[in-house]
């Protein structure tokens, strides 16, 4: 498979920089106009994806100086765990760590809020993955505006500009970790609101799936409009170069997982990734080993 195969249907849904950006210049249903008919296809072509990331991975890993730390965010139902399972299930899980964000525990209301996530970011040689994030504290938080009170922050600090001054922290924040090595890519599993409805009544029609329900969700849904605000003006503000956001069309699982798949390839691709090269003093100690074990008697 060449590269460009599956990276092809990348750029349409990378963001680089937020101005302009609006959400309601993306559809969630997107397909690149790829029909139903097409998805066998496309499922094939995921496949071959992953097995080119798994040799990038491994080239990652032996170079051991870069990282790469991708953020999911997204509205509940939209794909985030099956999409993070599937487009990773080649890579060796050594060099592969997922970390998943909930509402914070008392132990992290007592620091500022990117604590929690820096602990958790990628070793050099590793990628990374966040299910939730610190975007979190520009969605939910935004959104409900008592989760900020309950943050202990000092309240003079808790002025009208609290949202452009998260913003601000989160661009220096992952500015720095790409000045330090870490390439960071940002998914927003763009859903519909009607698709959500749907997979929402899945879950409560099938009895295997009845677990995954939470009628805290079906509350959350009802702040839909504010969410897709949240999220538009995050994207805006925080959609860089070195750390862009790709909006996944979301409401076909097989066509959201084949960009992501396609963006994680396209970022290693773009590190020009490559075994370490063996000097001639390792390349003399490699020599002396195999004479060594090829002048061991046999047993
Ligand atoms: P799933 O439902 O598939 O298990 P999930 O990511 O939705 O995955 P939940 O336990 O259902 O996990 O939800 C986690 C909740 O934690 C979300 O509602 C999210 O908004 C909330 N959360 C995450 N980070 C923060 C934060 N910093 N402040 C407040 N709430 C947060
Ligand atoms: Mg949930």
């Amino acid at each position: 498979m060449k590269t460009k195969d599956i990276t092809r249907y990348v750029k349409p849904y990378e963001v680089r920089s937020g101005k302009g950006f609006r959400l309601r210049d993306f559809d969630p249903a997107d397909t690149a106009g790829l029909g139903a008919e097409s998805k066998p296809k496309a499922q094939e072509l995921l496949q071959k994806g992953v097995e080119r990331l798994e040799q990038l991975q491994g080239k990652l890993y032996a170079q051991d100086s870069h990282a790469l730390l991708l953020v999911f965010q997204a509205m509940d139902a939209a794909g985030k765990d099956g999409t993070i399972k599937h487009v990773m299930s080649g890579v060796n899980p050594e060099g592969c760590q997922v970390y998943s964000f909930k509402a914070p525990s008392q132990e992290d209301l007592e620091h500022d809020y990117l604590w929690r996530t820096t602990r958790c970011m990628p070793e050099r040689g590793r990628i990374g993955i966040f299910n939730r994030s610190y975007y979190e504290e520009v969605l939910v938080v935004r959104v409900h505006p008592e989760l900020l009170e309950a943050e202990k922050l000092p309240r003079k600090l808790l002025g009208k500009h609290i949202w452009k001054q998260r913003y601000e922290d989160i661009r220096n924040f992952e500015n720095y970790a790409t000045n330090n090595g870490t390439v960071i890519r940002k998914f927003f599993l763009h859903l519909s609101k009607e698709e959500q409805r749907k997979r929402f009544l899945e879950r409560l029609d099938t009895p295997e799936k009845n677990w995954k329900f939470s009628s805290a969700d079906v509350k959350e849904r009802g702040y839909w409009d504010n969410y897709q605000e949240a999220y538009e003006e995050m994207i805006q503000h925080t959609a860089t170069k070195s750390a862009p956001w790709y909006v996944i069309p979301a409401d076909n699982k097989w066509f959201a997982r084949l960009v992501v798949a396609g963006a994680v390839v396209h970022a290693l691709d773009e590190l020009k990734l490559h075994y370490p090269v063996v000097d001639e003093a390792k390349k003399k100690e490699l020599k002396q080993a195999e004479a060594a074990l090829r002048g061991e008697k046999k047993k």
